[in-house]
């Protein structure tokens, strides 16, 4: 049997579907690794309700799990506390930046609860605040479309949830 730290290591290999420089565990959808008798047990949260990766994820937990040769593996999702970008660990949110993604503001901002703090989205091409909203919908469901005002490109950001 393989310990929970070691199985977390070998999905830590799996990438988001859509995005594929973050993995599973950085993007907060991996919540839990349990072994019950001879089975294993993978909790995931799901990112956005009818999300198409969602059961990308769940068929690449699976077929990475075979290739080490576990075959016992069930999959439970769990809905509460909802997935929130607020998960998304930094160093993935750079990630993010270096493919050229704006990555999620903490959701208080995206929602306008922080009064006070207005939203300002960095173009991760060249860092200026000079940007505007094109599109609510960008490459997928998940993000909106952007422009730099300044350097012209137009970029995703991935919209909090
Ligand atoms: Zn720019």
């Amino acid at each position: 049997m393989l310990t929970e730290k070691k199985i977390f290591e070998i999905l830590s290999d799996i990438p988001d579907p859509e995005i594929p420089v973050i993995n599973i565990i950085e993007l907060g959808i991996l919540r839990n690794v349990k072994i019950e008798n001879d089975t294993y047990i993978i909790t995931i949260t799901p990112t956005y309700t009818g999300c198409p990766a969602m059961k990308v994820i769940e068929d690449d937990i699976k077929l990475k799990l075979k290739k080490t040769g576990i075959e016992k593996v069930k999959i439970e999702l769990v809905y509460s506390p909802a997935w929130t970008t607020d998960w998304i660990t930094e160093e993935a949110k750079e990630k993010l930046r270096k493919y050229g993604i704006a990555p999620p503001l903490h959701s208080t901002i995206d929602k306008g609860i922080l009064i006070g703090k207005p939203k300002v989205l960095k173009c991760p091409q060249c860092n200026s605040q000079n940007t505007e909203m094109i599109s609510q919908f960008g490459s997928t469901a998940c993000k909106a479309l952007y422009k730099c005002l300044d350097c012209k490109e137009p970029f995703d950001y991935f919209k909090c949830l």
